[in-house]
């Protein structure tokens, strides 16, 4: 075993949402000697791979989108080029790179140590950490934090699947592409596909079923879905792939499949296919086994509501541990363990509440969902207790568009017991993603439908129809 380098009293193994947030607070907090050890970038899948890139790209979409709505409003624009992608993928890289330096400055200011290697668990208080340049030293710690995050799945196992690429590469591409296939059903799957389709490509989404978001509501699957083929997504449902092929020559790709209209598809010409079919926990190789923390079926670290795992001292949280992969849940998972381990003795029994937690997807239309869904909320309530309000219509901004033209608006509100307490919320339409976070706060204060009928209209906005469902 390699010596032992150093002592600490809190050791995160990540610096990703998490693990940062988490080495953060113990630190600068509370004065504890925290260390953070990052194999790959500070700021972990949010801020390379994930929320932040997505983001700006979803902006980038957007601003495709209004150019096209402009017209409508009586604008001349004319576009004499394509979306210039590669100087924009530059300037991405650059912003995500500053966010970098920030993450590494901001440990420093709140005198977290950091070092860059590779971490593996050899007892409930030792780690093992080998440098970039292969130097394995062994660090103790009274606490240590696993908060590893989780890596996107491979394709599946077809010939050629690995010439297809995953939500990690969707961010290398250097050029505009002209025909891309994503598989995948869920919110990934469905931000690339409309990114994609807004910014001029052909893009094709491969579906397993009729919808696409199918943990989400059943509005929001209906609606969304029906809008992506209206905005001209080239929709493959009840589809399968069964091989990839490659043009040596041209380097494009040949996508084998099935649907529900053909038996035998071939998709021809395809400069990518991004293979967006779930994630698995980065708990593989690091010595969480040998030292007796217990993953679950599908390699998630198991953990109690206070972060604990099954071997004292070792905590985890994040996507290395679900049931709720986001940035702001590690984050507030991270800081409350912090809190509770280090902090003042009232912290003593805090944790994160994992119930309604808002969630969106920047899909077009975007969608903001808190709560239960209409399905979960019958199975706890049962149908004769719930009151469900719903709304569509199209928004303002639409008004002066052609029929054909107009994307939809679709709201739900769910309401259980004689009190009517909103237990879900789903909302389909512009600016839902920022619309959520308000009456998120007013769903976790137990708000019931009377609360949000006695809240004045903000009028004109699509909002206000929440306040006055009928
Ligand atoms: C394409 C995409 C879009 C997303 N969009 C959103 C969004 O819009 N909003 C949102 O809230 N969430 C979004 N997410 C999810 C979000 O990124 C994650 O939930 C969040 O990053 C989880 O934080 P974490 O700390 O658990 O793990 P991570 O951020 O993944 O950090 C884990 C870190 O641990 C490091 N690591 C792993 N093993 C070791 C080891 N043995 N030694 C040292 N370091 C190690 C990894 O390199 C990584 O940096 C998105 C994810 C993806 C993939």
């Amino acid at each position: 075993m390699a010596p032992v380098s150093k002592e600490v009293d809190f050791l995160v193994i990540g610096g990703g949402s998490g693990g940062l947030a988490s080495a953060r607070a113990a630190s600068s907090k509370y004065g504890v000697k925290a260390l953070v050890v990052e194999a790959k970038r500070l700021g972990g899948t949010c801020v390379n791979v994930g929320c932040v890139p997505k983001k700006v790209t979803y902006n980038a979409a957007s601003i495709a989108e209004t150019v096209h709505h402009a017209k409508a409003y009586g604008f001349s624009l004319k576009e004499t080029a394509p979306f210039d992608w590669t100087t924009f993928k530059h300037k991405r890289d650059a912003y995500v790179k500053r966010l970098n330096d920030i993450y590494e400055r901001n440990l420093a200011n709140d005198k977290v140590e950091y070092v860059h290697g590779w971490a593996r668990l050899l007892s409930k208080n030792e780690v093992e950490v080998t440098t970039d340049d292969g130097e394995k030293s062994v660090v103790r710690a009274k606490k240590i934090l696993v908060a590893v995050g989780g890596n996107p799945n491979k394709g599946p196992d077809i010939p050629g699947a690995e010439l297809g690429i995953d939500s990690d590469g969707f961010f290398e591409i250097e050029t505009l592409p002209r025909k891309v296939a994503i598989v995948g059903a869920g919110y990934i799957a469905v931000e690339f596909a409309g990114m994609f389709n807004a910014l001029g490509v052909e893009t094709h989404l491969f579906i397993r079923y009729d919808h696409f978001l199918r943990a989400f509501d059943p509005m929001v699957q209906e609606v969304v879905t029906k809008e992506y083929e209206r905005l001209g997504v080239k929709l493959h449902k009840k589809s399968g792939q069964s091989k990839v092929e490659k043009d040596e020559k041209t380097g494009k790709l040949t996508l084998h499949y099935h649907d529900a209209t053909t038996e035998s598809g071939v998709l021809t010409g395809l400069d990518h296919l991004i293979w967006a079919i779930g994630r698995t926990p980065a708990t593989k190789g690091i010595g969480l086994e040998e030292v007796g923390v217990k993953l679950g079926e599908k390699g998630h670290i198991v953990v109690d509501e206070f972060q604990n795992t099954s071997v004292e001292n070792i905590y985890s949280l994040g996507d290395a541990t679900g049931p709720v992969d986001l940035t702001p849940v590690a984050i507030a998972a991270g800081r409350r363990l912090a809190a509770r381990l280090f902090g003042p003795s009232e912290f003593s029994t805090l944790r994160l509440d994992y119930t309604n937690i808002p969630s969106v997807v920047f899909a077009h239309p975007e969608v903001g969902s808190i709560g239960l869904s209409e399905p979960e909320a019958v199975a706890k309530y049962g149908r004769e207790n719930l009151k469900i309000y719903k709304t569509s219509f199209p928004a303002m901004y639409f008004a002066m568009m052609e029929p054909g033209d107009k994307g939809p608006t679709s709201y739900k509100l769910i309401c259980a017991g004689p009190e009517e307490k909103v237990v879900g919320l789903h909302i389909v339409g512009l600016g839902s993603a920022e619309m959520l976070q308000g009456f998120g706060v007013a769903i976790k204060m137990g708000a019931t439908k009377a609360d949000f009928d006695n809240c004045v209209a903000i009028h004109p906005t699509s909002a206000e129809e929440l306040v006055t469902l009928k």
